[in-house]
């Protein structure tokens, strides 16, 4: 017999140079380099020619450009990436375009602060140019860390809201809406940040906590009698000292909006009543409903009513008098007729009095109330939301800070009923600074979402009705945010965006504007377009382009017939920037690829659930409006990354989890397996040790692969590959595993639940292959003949099986997948990347077969606990020292002829030495797998074979198994 070294050499043992340490920090950058000098994405790309599926258009929602990514990014554009990756695979021609959202506030209040007090030296065109600079800065720093990641994509071809061809694109959008008439200027109360001179639209804004004064204010009705009438007072008013007051009790938590007062809304259909508290002098009007809270709230010792309830609309157009003197109000015409009960439909019976103090220059509603009842719109605020002159005694004060003089004010005035100084409440803050926002009337520009003819908010809420939205709880969401919405205010009052363009009459007082709102101003804005593409929105703020450049020569003002004008001063809101992506990107950009001709222009939107206020929105809106129809087929959207304890990641906290410093220590592939792995549809938590865990799962998928590329060093798929047909039954078996494995990795990737795609590949790797499969197979491939049908049919397996999960994983961790298949041996595609899913798969069983294999498998079960136990004795060492009797059954004996298992290959399975049908029917282990049959443990007979350490008889002569001689033999290798 050949000594010891001399079998081991007789053994097929694995060997590979796929390293078992995936140093992906560092093997990551090479990978990439490498990509970029084969020019891999224009290969996919290319590939994409032939694509047999058609197009798949996933839409980049465009990031801002400031700052760097955070790991919040980093999962967006894994999930995106992730897409796509497995679209094209799938056989689509799925091209993906980044883009940034470059405009606005953010950028502009950054570079305020890089300039500090250099900016008010500068010109608006040497502010946009900073700005511009810092945005670019910052798309190239992003776009970096993206590609770290393995997002692919058309990074030099990227686009951008500030490209001259964007800005172009805006241009014409906007003069589109305006040319349908849908755009106009006017007074209005708007939320507005007083730190950043700006409106704000509803995205842009943060609820949080705010303590604020909450006062109970008495505003004294103008005639008593005629309030004692319609209650039916049981005293005649003249009866009563002049101290009974009647007044009209309103609540309200910001007691500077007082001086603005112009009305006082009451329901038509609430009953209302006069209160009197016991001990005072006054009568209080409060609605019923609320009177028992009011009088808790006001600590009431006990109150009564007197005379009649009656219906909120008996008591509209009762007067009431202001109970601010003039210095501390905003002056009125007298012919404004206000300090009246008005009715609205807006009051509610759940929190107040009932009676709601509406002042129609500081809210919403109290606006639209003010418009309808012809009052003015006093709002003596100004941009840094300081009371103006016309309000004298606050003037030069900041609103907020105002409130204690004027509540102080109320009370000298004898109408301050109560006061909670320290209310709590939700209360809307700026989403850059922080600051809580006032409601101001301005001069704003608005598209209007309701009127008739286009109709946007209606058809918006019918287009929602035929988007697929993923999660669906997005159509609720979305449906309810679009129904509440009235306009749309675009205008903002700074200087980094597209210009409102727009001229207006120069002419002191006049209003006129320049194109008229109709179809007649399509010229204008083309002109304006064509400019723009040629020198950015810059132009607009160019002195160099005098507003008499864009006016044909005779037009004049339709208001006032002066043919002297001035360009706009706004710029547009982002929103109306970055919604319009699809015109500017994909309906009309110069990407060929995404061009489809036709809406939806595109299959897919992917963001935070946060957008559905934003960018869904605002792109349903434009798109509605310019297409008549939503711009995407399905919304997807994800939540946010927390951190481990479920907290918001952020700087205060120290908790923040960077995608640069998981990639430059872990590897950008722990970072996507993490993203691809879990549920993104919810919050998701990250820490380092749920990083650990995803590394752990990482090293099981890496180590499976390794195993299957480590035995086939000697195998040539050209050559060695067994037929389908040809394969042995176990081996059979594992190819049905690799079908069912495609099956459900790809179904996974059709409806983007990439938490299924990683857990089927993550427990085939581990449960079907590392904890038996691979297991079985051992002996087979060290022992057989290396050309052996045995082995090969084992290698066939394995070749496929690594194929598969290089595929399957190329759009999950596509490091590590192109690594893998760039070990294969054979013929093979340039990158895993250039692959489709079609040529995957391996071969079902029938159903029968699948039944047996289950019933099988089972029994294989049973048998190693069995195993296993006698091991924890110590009755045996390995498994092969044991063997396994039966007792006879029959259906076993038809599984195992279905299956073709015959006796060596049975007794494999369970990887012991042998196995037999001479086991007792009456004692051993019952079986639940097979009712009725008894499996009994015995030690193997014989003796250990030198070269497979199984058990044989004949090993106890030769020291071999007879096996092992015969394959010894086949090599040549001289027994002794
Ligand atoms: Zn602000
Ligand atoms: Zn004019
Ligand atoms: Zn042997």
């Amino acid at each position: 017999m050949p000594d010891k070294s001399d079998l081991k050499a007789t053994l097929n043992l694995p060997a590979t140079a796929f390293p078992m340490k995936a140093d992906l920090a560092r093997r990551e950058p090479e990978r990439l380099a490498a990509w970029e000098a084969a020019g891999l994405e224009s290969k996919i790309r290319a590939r994409a020619k032939d694509a047999p599926r058609g197009k798949f258009i996933l839409h980049d929602g465009p990031p801002y450009a400031n700052g760097k990514i955070h790991v919040g990014h980093a999962l967006n554009k894994i999930l995106k990436d992730s897409i796509v990756k497995s679209r094209a695979m799938e056989g689509f021609d799925s091209p993906y375009v980044p883009g940034w959202d470059c405009h606005g506030l953010p950028i502009e209040r950054q570079v305020d602060k890089e300039l500090g007090a250099k900016k008010r030296e500068m010109g608006d065109l040497e502010i946009r140019r900073a700005c511009r600079d810092y945005a670019t800065r910052f798309i190239e720093d992003q776009g970096r860390d993206f590609r770290r990641l393995a997002v692919f994509g058309e990074w030099d071809r990227r686009y951008a809201t500030m490209d001259f061809a964007y800005e172009a694109e805006i241009a014409r959008c906007f003069g589109e809406f305006y040319a349908k008439g849908l755009v106009y200027k006017a007074l209005k109360s708007v939320r507005w940040c007083s730190t950043d001179r700006t409106a704000l639209a509803e995205a842009e804004l943060e609820y949080s906590q705010r303590h604020d004064p909450a006062i109970y204010v008495a505003f004294p009705f103008a005639e008593r009698q005629k309030v004692a009438d319609i209650f039916r007072f049981h005293i005649h008013a003249d009866a009563l000292p002049e101290k009974n007051r009647f007044s009209a009790m309103i609540w309200t938590t910001t007691p500077w909006t007082i001086p603005s007062n112009l009305a006082i809304a009451v329901s038509e259909d609430a009953s209302y009543s006069l209160v009197h508290a016991t001990g005072g002098s006054d009568f209080f009007l409060v609605a019923d409903e609320r009177i028992a809270a009011v009088a808790g709230q006001l600590g009431w010792a006990g109150f009564k009513k007197q005379g009649d309830s009656v219906k909120g609309s008996r008591l509209v157009g009762l007067a009431y008098r202001h109970p601010l003197g003039e210095k501390s109000r905003g002056a009125i015409a007298p012919a404004a007729s206000a300090f009246r009960i008005v009715a609205t439909d807006y009051v509610t019976l759940d929190t107040g009095t009932g009676l709601v103090h509406t002042a129609p220059g500081h809210g919403e509603d109290d606006f639209r109330t003010g418009q309808r009842e012809g009052f003015p719109v006093l709002s003596p605020v100004d941009d840094a939301g300081r009371f103006t002159s016309q309000v004298e005694k606050y003037a030069g004060k900041k609103v907020l800070e105002a409130n204690p003089l004027i509540v102080e004010d109320l009370r000298q005035a004898g109408a301050l009923a109560g006061e909670d100084k320290h209310f709590h409440h939700e209360y809307p803050h700026c989403w850059r600074c922080q600051q809580p926002v006032i409601f101001r009337a301005t001069e704003q520009w608005f598209v209007d979402l309701e009127r008739s003819g286009a109709n946007i908010r209606e058809k918006a809420s019918e287009a929602i009705k035929r988007v697929q939205w993923i999660p669906s709880w997005g159509e609720e969401r979305i449906a309810g945010m679009v129904e509440n919405r009235h306009e749309w205010c675009i205008s903002r009052q700074r200087r980094w965006g597209s210009p409102i363009t727009v001229l207006s009459c120069a002419k002191p007082g006049c209003s006129g504007q320049y194109p008229p709102p109709d179809s007649t101003a399509l010229p204008f804005f083309a002109n304006v377009s064509a400019l723009f593409r040629r020198e950015g929105g810059d132009a607009w703020f160019d002195p160099g382009h005098p507003a008499s450049e864009f006016v044909p020569s005779g037009a004049a003002c339709p208001r006032c017939g002066s043919a002297e004008f001035a360009k706009e001063t706004d710029i547009l809101d982002v929103w109306f920037d970055s919604g319009v992506s699809h015109e500017a990107v994909l309906h009309h950009g110069d990407w060929p690829e995404l061009r489809r001709g036709e809406y939806p222009a595109a299959d897919l939107y992917v963001e935070g659930h946060d957008q559905h206020r934003g960018w869904f929105q605002s792109s349903l809106l434009t798109s509605v409006a310019l297409e008549s129809s939503a711009p995407f087929r399905a919304v997807l959207t994800h939540g946010f990354v927390v951190d481990g304890a479920g907290k918001k990641m952020s700087k205060s906290l120290g908790n923040v989890i960077a995608p640069q410093d998981l990639v430059a220590k872990d590897g950008a592939d722990i970072v996507r397996l993490w993203v691809l792995g879990i549920d993104y549809r919810e919050d998701q938590p990250l820490s380092p040790e749920i990083i650990a865990r995803t590394s752990d799962a990482y090293r099981k998928i890496r180590n499976t692969a390794r195993y299957c590329l480590s035995n086939l060093f000697d195998f040539d798929p050209g050559e060695n590959l067994v037929p389908d047909g040809e394969l042995l039954p176990l081996d059979r078996w594992a190819l049905s595993r690799i079908e069912e494995l495609c099956r459900k990795v790809r179904a996974a990737f059709e409806r983007y639940e990439f938490h299924s795609a990683v857990h089927a590949l993550h427990h085939y790797c581990v449960v079907e292959m590392s904890s038996f499969y691979l297991d079985v197979l051992k002996d087979r491939l060290y022992a057989s003949a290396p050309d052996s049908a045995l082995r090969r049919s084992a290698q066939t397996v394995l070749y496929r099986a690594a194929r598969v999960v290089a595929c399957l994983a190329a759009p999950i961790i596509s490091f590590t997948a192109e690594e893998i298949y760039e070990a294969l041996p054979g013929k093979r595609e340039e990158s895993v990347h250039l692959e489709r899913f079609s040529s995957l798969g391996g071969a079902s069983l029938s159903e029968p077969d699948e039944k047996a294999w289950d019933r099988l498998l089972a029994l294989r079960e049973e048998a190693t606990k069995i195993l296993e136990e006698k091991r924890q004795e110590r009755v045996i060492g390995s498994s092969l020292e044991a063997a396994l009797s039966l007792s006879p059954a029959p259906a076993l004996a038809a599984d195992r002829a279905r299956t073709g298992f015959d006796g060596n290959a049975f007794a494999d399975f369970f990887i012991v030495s042998a196995i037999d049908d001479s086991g007792a029917a009456d004692s051993g282990f019952e079986s639940a797998a097979y009712p009725g049959l008894r499996i009994h443990f015995r030690k193997a007979a014989g003796a250990k074979c030198a070269r497979c350490w199984k058990y044989a008889a004949e090993a106890a002569e030769g020291g071999l198994c007879a096996r092992c001689s015969a394959v010894l033999e086949q090599l040549g290798v001289q027994a002794r």
